[in-house]
C-alpha cells in the first residue's frame, strides 16, 4: 500500500512514472536487459536522453538560445560550479538572501572571487518569513551575475514574480520548483535545479544554459567542471546518471499526458489553496509565519500552539497514511511539500483532516 507521501526530498513520484519503470526493469523494450544495464552510447540509451532533453524543451518552452544539461553532484555542487566558472578573485556576483540555500551558494563563491549581498530578508532569529521586494535590492550592474533561490523549501517563501535585473545573467536554484509553472526561460543566465524534488529521483541535476553566458565561462578550471564541455558533448561527456535520467523522461512524459506545465500550474495553485485555506479558516490554531505575498505553492509551512501538538499532528497524520510532514529542524513544525506528484485528493484529504485536528484537540 502506497501512501501519501509528503517528503521535501527526495519525494514521492508519480505512480505512473514508477510503473513504467517497474514494468520495463528487466527486459527495456525487448532488448534482455534494463536501462541501467545499456551503454551510455547506445542506441537504447540515447533515444531516452533525447527524448528526456526533448520533453523538457517543449514543456518548458526553452528557446534555442538556451541548452538543457544534465550533470551530477546536486544543487550543492552548482553551488560551487557557478561560481568557478564565472568569477574571477577580482570580480563580484550579487546574491539575493532568502534562506539557508542562499548562503551556502554565498559562501560557496566566496572561494572563487567577491560575491555581494545585494539583498536579505534574515530577521534577528536568523529566519526567513519573505522573498525581497524589488526596490529593496541594491544591485551592482557590473556584477557577473546575479544569484536567488526560487523557492525556499525549508522556509516555505517563494519568489512569484522574479527581479528585474538588468543586463546581468539571473542564475536561479530552481531545485524545489523547477517545473511547477511555465517561466519565461530566455530572462535566465542559468537555471540549475537538484531533480529529486520536482521531477525525478536523485543523482541528476537539470541545468538549462544560456549558450552565450556558459560560453563565456573561465577556460582555466579543469575541463569537467566547465559547461561548456557538457554542452558540447550533450551531457555525454563522461557516463551520466543513465537511470536517474530515464525516470526523469518518464516523469515528464507523465506531464506531458496530463496537459503539460498549464495543468501542473492549475493544480498547484489549487492544492496550495486548499493548505493555505485550512491554515486560514484556523488562524487560532495554526500559525503560518510566512508574509502572504511569499507564500509558497511548493512547501507550505505552519505551526500549531505547542511542540507537543505539532508532535501529535504528525503522528496522527500518520496514522490516517500520511507521512512527511515534520518541518525541517531548522524551522520547526510543520511543513507541507507538494510537489507536483503530490495529487489535489491527496491534499484535500490533508486538509480535511487539519481541519478535523483542529475539532478534536483545538
Ligand atoms: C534541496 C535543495 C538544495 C540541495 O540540493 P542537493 O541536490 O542535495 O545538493 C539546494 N537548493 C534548494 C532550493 C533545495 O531545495
Amino acid at each position: 500500500m502506497r501512501v501519501i507521501n509528503f517528503n521535501p526530498g527526495p519525494a514521492g513520484l508519480p505512480l505512473p512514472a514508477l510503473e513504467r519503470a517497474r514494468d520495463e526493469l528487466l527486459d527495456f523494450q525487448g532488448s534482455g536487459m534494463s536501462v541501467m544495464e545499456h551503454s551510455h552510447r547506445g542506441k537504447e540509451y540515447e533515444a531516452v536522453h533525447d527524448e528526456a532533453i526533448s520533453l523538457l524543451t517543449e514543456l518548458l518552452g526553452i528557446p534555442a538560445t538556451h541548452q538543457v544539461l544534465f550533470l551530477t553532484g546536486g544543487a550543492s555542487q552548482q553551488f560551487a560550479q557557478v561560481p568557478m566558472n564565472f568569477l574571477t578573485p577580482d570580480t563580484g556576483a550579487d546574491y539575493l538572501m532568502t534562506g539557508v540555500w542562499s548562503e551556502k551558494a554565498f559562501e560557496e563563491a566566496k572561494y572563487y572571487g567577491k560575491p555581494r549581498v545585494a539583498a536579505t530578508t534574515v530577521q534577528p532569529d536568523k529566519h526567513y518569513t519573505r522573498v525581497p521586494r524589488q526596490d529593496e535590492l541594491k544591485l551592482d550592474a557590473k556584477a557577473a551575475y546575479v544569484h536567488l533561490t526560487s523557492n525556499n523549501t525549508i522556509y516555505g517563501t517563494q519568489w512569484h514574480t522574479f527581479p528585474d535585473v538588468g543586463n546581468v545573467p539571473l542564475v536561479a536554484d530552481m531545485s524545489s520548483d523547477f517545473l511547477w509553472k511555465r517561466i519565461d526561460v530566455s530572462r535566465f543566465g542559468l537555471i540549475y535545479a537538484g531533480a529529486q524534488k520536482n521531477l525525478g529521483p536523485s543523482g541528476v541535476t537539470l541545468v538549462v544554459a544560456d549558450k552565450a553566458f556558459i560560453a563565456r565561462g573561465r577556460k582555466d578550471i579543469p575541463k569537467f567542471f566547465r559547461y561548456t564541455t557538457h554542452a558540447e558533448n550533450n551531457s555525454l561527456y563522461n557516463t551520466p546518471p543513465t537511470f536517474a535520467i530515464y525516470l526523469v523522461r518518464n516523469v515528464l512524459a507523465w506531464m506531458k499526458g496530463l496537459g503539460g506545465l498549464e495543468q501542473m500550474e492549475r493544480q498547484n495553485r489549487e492544492k496550495a489553496a486548499l493548505l493555505y485555506g485550512a491554515i486560514d479558516r484556523n488562524s487560532g490554531f495554526y500559525r503560518a509565519p510566512v508574509e502572504r505575498e511569499s507564500r509558497s505553492v511548493m512547501n507550505v509551512v505552519f505551526h500549531l500552539p505547542s511542540e507537543e501538538l505539532n508532535a501529535a499532528f504528525v503522528a496522527e497524520a500518520k496514522k490516517a497514511g500520511m507521512v512527511g510532514l515534520k518541518g525541517h529542524r531548522t524551522a520547526g513544525g510543520i511543513r507541507v511539500s507538494t510537489y507536483n506528484a503530490v495529487t489535489v485528493e491527496n491534499v484535500r484529504t490533508l486538509a480535511t483532516f487539519m481541519d478535523h485536528f483542529v475539532k478534536t484537540r483545538g
